[in-house]
């Protein structure tokens, strides 16, 4: 379980140079990722417990195909005991697969905020972070601060109605919890952020009603589905379909041992 294809549909991959974390807000109730490694025990043999994959830095140039990488599905990137030239490390292979995007997510937002600028934010880089109810809405203004091509927001698992300012933000993404004690969520909260997407032009993806499973109450909002992606991912795949990623890679840094063993 160290990588793989995802059924997350806003993304194509996820990437795991780290694993394990601890919970930080309500949105962490139920975390995912937790139960996945308390599901698959040899898989997570450290548990929850943070723990670095230095033997993964390399997937991503071993993946020719230009895709969207959710970075740390299983962790928070900007975990505090993260060490920052780990961090680093993990932003040059970034910059150095450039026919990828990357998408990072966190709830760490003073971390993020004391971090950034010490970080190379190369133009294949996305940042957001989760807003699950108002009370964490201050997250945004460490996001705005970002030098990230396209910052975006996921209020995944939705807990309130929310009102948001979303200068500077180019996505929301938005999401009912799944599972045995999914909390509910209110169609109103989920028009209303709607609504304010439409005001200031941010495209809006709606995951899932959630419910007991994540496909129980399915993906339809009065009749419509809303899958909407930034225009950044255009742009990159016309940028990058017709390249040859192979030969792109003589030239960057990782090329070596990694290409040749595809
Ligand atoms: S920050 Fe994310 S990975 Fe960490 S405990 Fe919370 S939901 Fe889970």
């Amino acid at each position: 379980m160290s990588s793989s294809n995802t059924g997350i549909e806003w993304t194509d991959k996820t990437w795991n140079p780290t694993t394990g974390c601890n919970k930080v807000s309500p949105g962490c109730l139920h975390c995912y990722a937790e139960a996945l490694t308390e599901r698959f025990p040899k898989s997570f043999q450290e548990g929850f417990k943070l723990t670095l994959h230095p033997d993964r830095l390399d997937q991503p140039g071993k993946w020719r195909t230009p895709s969207r990488i959710f970075v740390n599905s299983m962790s928070d990137l900007f975990h505090e005991d993260i060490p920052f030239e780990y961090l680093q490390e993990i932003f040059a292979i970034m910059r150095d697969t450039p026919w990828h995007v990357y998408q990072i997510l966190t709830k760490r937002d003073k971390n993020l905020a004391k971090l950034a600028p010490q970080l190379e934010w190369a133009k294949n880089i996305w940042m957001g972070v989760s807003v699950e109810n108002q009370r964490y809405v201050h997250r945004i203004d460490a996001l705005r601060q970002v030098p990230a091509t396209v910052r975006f927001l996921s209020c995944e698992p939705l807990l309130s109605e929310l009102s948001l300012d979303l200068t500077g933000i180019h996505w929301v993404i938005v999401g009912g919890e799944s599972g045995y004690q999914h909390r509910p969520i209110e169609p109103e909260w989920v028009r209303g952020i709607l609504q304010q997407t439409r005001e200031s032009e941010t495209a809006f993806f709606f995951k899932q009603w959630g419910g007991h499973h994540s496909k129980a109450g399915g993906k339809l909002l009065d009749e419509c589905t809303w899958s909407e992606m930034p225009s950044a991912w255009d742009e990159h795949l016309i940028e990058w379909q017709n390249q040859k990623i192979s030969r792109h890679q003589k030239s960057s840094k990782i090329q070596s041992k990694d290409l040749i063993t595809i």
